[in-house]
């Protein structure tokens, strides 16, 4: 496999994967695949700063899932960078630390659900954030248009001019894509919710992370 810092075209897919389901990977191969990446990386948010930390299983135990999740795919890779780093986690830090490892150069895409992007605004140092990489705003399964001009958090609206071809630029240079993925009405609150209530979560998780959760009882 390239060594990280071979690599011109990184993904990069940040979460709490508490746990990782199918609607995670899906959207990352089709990501993958449509911006012709050479890897995409999942990482592992240690203390989530934008969700309340109850219900969160150990850190330790998201990494594995993830780690069990991808490892039969050569596109994927899991980090637990985050949760090496002390503190809290924020992507700009994430961002800036590939940014160096693979130099001005490559092209990092951060792929991100609409859900999560519509929140950007209130993400530590957001306005650095686009400086960094490009963005890959994924449409989850809202039954909702995905329309900058309806969906462009406020805060970062003025952050962005648009190309000859109606493309999303920053002043940097990078830029921002809406793409639309297959539609998976899946959530970890959904999953976490059916465990507590001794429903089976076979098909909504990989069969890795399946077993994992059964083997140690988690969510339960
Ligand atoms: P929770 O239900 O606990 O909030 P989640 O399922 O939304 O969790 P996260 O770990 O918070 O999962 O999500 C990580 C990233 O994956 C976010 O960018 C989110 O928008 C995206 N994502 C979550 N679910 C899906 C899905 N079904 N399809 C595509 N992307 C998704």
């Amino acid at each position: 496999m390239k060594s990280l810092s071979r690599i011109r075209r990184l993904g990069i897919v940040g979460g709490t994967f508490n746990p990782i389901h199918l609607g995670h990977l899906r959207s990352a191969e089709e990501v993958y695949e449509d911006f012709n990446l050479e890897r995409i990386i999942f990482i592992v948010s240690a203390v989530p700063p934008h969700k309340v930390s109850t219900g969160i299983v150990d850190a330790a135990h998201r990494y594995e899932m993830v780690r069990r999740a991808v490892k039969d795919n050569p596109r994927f890779d899991a980090s637990n960078l985050e949760i090496k780093r002390e503190g809290k986690s924020y992507t700009v830090d994430t961002l800036s630390y590939f940014r160096e490892r693979l130099g001005d150069d490559a092209d990092i895409y951060f792929i991100l659900g609409l859900d999560a992007f519509s929140e950007i605004g209130t993400w530590r140092d957001y306005g650095r954030l686009f400086g960094l990489a490009h963005f890959v705003v994924t449409d989850r399964p809202t039954g909702r248009v995905m329309e900058p001009e309806g969906f462009f958090p406020p805060e970062i609206a003025g952050l962005f001019s648009r190309d000859r071809a109606g493309g999303l630029v920053h002043e940097s240079g990078k830029r921002l894509f809406y793409h639309d993925i297959t539609a998976m009405d899946i959530s970890a609150t959904h999953i976490r919710g059916l465990v507590g209530e001794g429903k089976s979560i076979r098909y909504l998780v990989p069969p890795a992370v399946y077993r994992y959760i059964q083997q140690r009882g988690l969510y339960c």
